[in-house]
């Protein structure tokens, strides 16, 4: 949400399909993937970039616009993106014309590739899927909203239960889709969207990605993290709970206050721990895949335990301090918990 002083709420609603398949067959299995994941991070580290800067480049892409498209079909495609214009954006003056269109999604497509690009040099780890980006004049009744949505399934793999993304979309006002911020913050949430984070986590690595990668100052951090701590009535720090971009109830100043916050202490931890720190978290988490077979998002104990490992010291006293509820979790814990879940999973019709 782009608010007139130019900062922006924006969110990335993960709409869960609870959609049981049992063919084997329709599992991923993403070795070959794994592997060029695990290189590209290994040279990331082994390079220790200095630099917080996105490193662009043309893109080595295949991009093919559709002057007419079929009702409902993109506009333009590549390698990693489709690109629509809404019905609303159509009428526009800038893109009544077909030339208009083309050239727009041309350029949008080749920027938006160079960007996936410098991402994944820094994430080591890319969507599986397309990324459907819907550009709109206005979007929810508004210029000020932007919002990446992955969708998911679950499978059942040799009695596991299996969670994977299936699609994702970006919707943009054309106001938003402007601002390089707001692309880096948005794409960030494509890439990381995998691990299906809780809002905090998701909402702080995006706008680290947006201001220490893309300058983009729309959420300024704040000096300190104690001074600026803010609870609920039952003294939990209000990050906890917070739904998302779509979660209005608890007003605009505590929203704000909810990204600059998450932001100041992903940073915090990156400064503390390296700039590493968060491939490190993100290796971990892929070595045992546990994400993947929780139901629904991880809870902030579910991140801090692997938070702790990347660091090499506990750090539940350090959310304590900032009075998440959390607790400490082993790994058993975490088994449990999806056992747990797996029940309820499979008594639902
Ligand atoms: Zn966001």
């Amino acid at each position: 949400m782009k608010l007139k002083n130019n900062s922006y709420f924006s969110n990335h609603p993960i709409v869960t399909c609870i959609f049981v398949f049992l063919a084997i067959g329709l599992i991923f299995n993403g070795c070959a993937a794994l592997q060029e994941a695990q290189q590209r991070r290994d040279q990331r580290l082994k390079d220790r970039l200095d630099t917080d800067q996105l490193m662009l480049q043309a893109p080595d892409a295949t991009i093919t616009v559709n002057s007419k498209p079929p009702k409902g079909e993109p506009h333009g495609e590549s390698d990693h993106y489709t690109f629509t214009f809404v019905e609303d954006l159509q009428i526009h003056d800038d893109f009544d014309e077909i030339e208009e269109r083309n050239a727009f999604a041309r350029s949008s497509l080749t920027y938006m590739e160079s960007l996936y690009s410098a991402m994944y040099d820094i994430f080591g780890f890319k969507p599986k899927q397309k990324i459907h980006i819907k550009l709109h004049n206005l979007y929810r009744g508004g210029r000020m909203i932007a919002d990446t949505g992955s969708y998911s399934s679950y499978s059942i793999r040799n009695g596991e239960i299996m969670k994977n993304i299936t699609d994702i979309e970006m919707n943009f006002p054309l106001a938003m889709f402007e601002s390089p911020g707001t692309r880096v913050h948005e794409l960030t949430h494509a890439f990381t969207n995998i691990y299906f984070f809780p809002t905090w986590f998701s909402e702080g690595i995006a706008v680290l990605m947006q201001s220490e990668y893309a300058n983009d100052n729309s959420h300024p951090k704040f000096n300190d993290l104690d001074q600026n701590l803010r609870v609920n009535q039952n003294g939990i720090n209000l990050l906890e709970g917070w739904g998302g971009h779509g979660d209005h109830r608890a007003g605009r100043d505590i929203t704000r206050w909810r990204y600059r916050y998450a932001y100041t202490i992903v940073s915090e931890l990156r400064k503390l721990y390296g700039k590493d720190f968060y491939l490190r978290v993100f290796e971990l988490m892929d070595e045992d895949l546990l994400y993947k077979k929780l139901y629904g998002n991880m809870s902030t104990s579910f991140v801090v335990y692997y938070f702790s490992k990347a660091a090499g010291e506990d750090l539940v006293p350090f959310f304590k301090k900032l009075q998440f509820d959390v607790r400490n979790l082993e790994k058993e814990d975490i088994l449990q918990q999806i056992e747990r879940q797996k029940k309820l999973i499979r008594r639902q019709p």
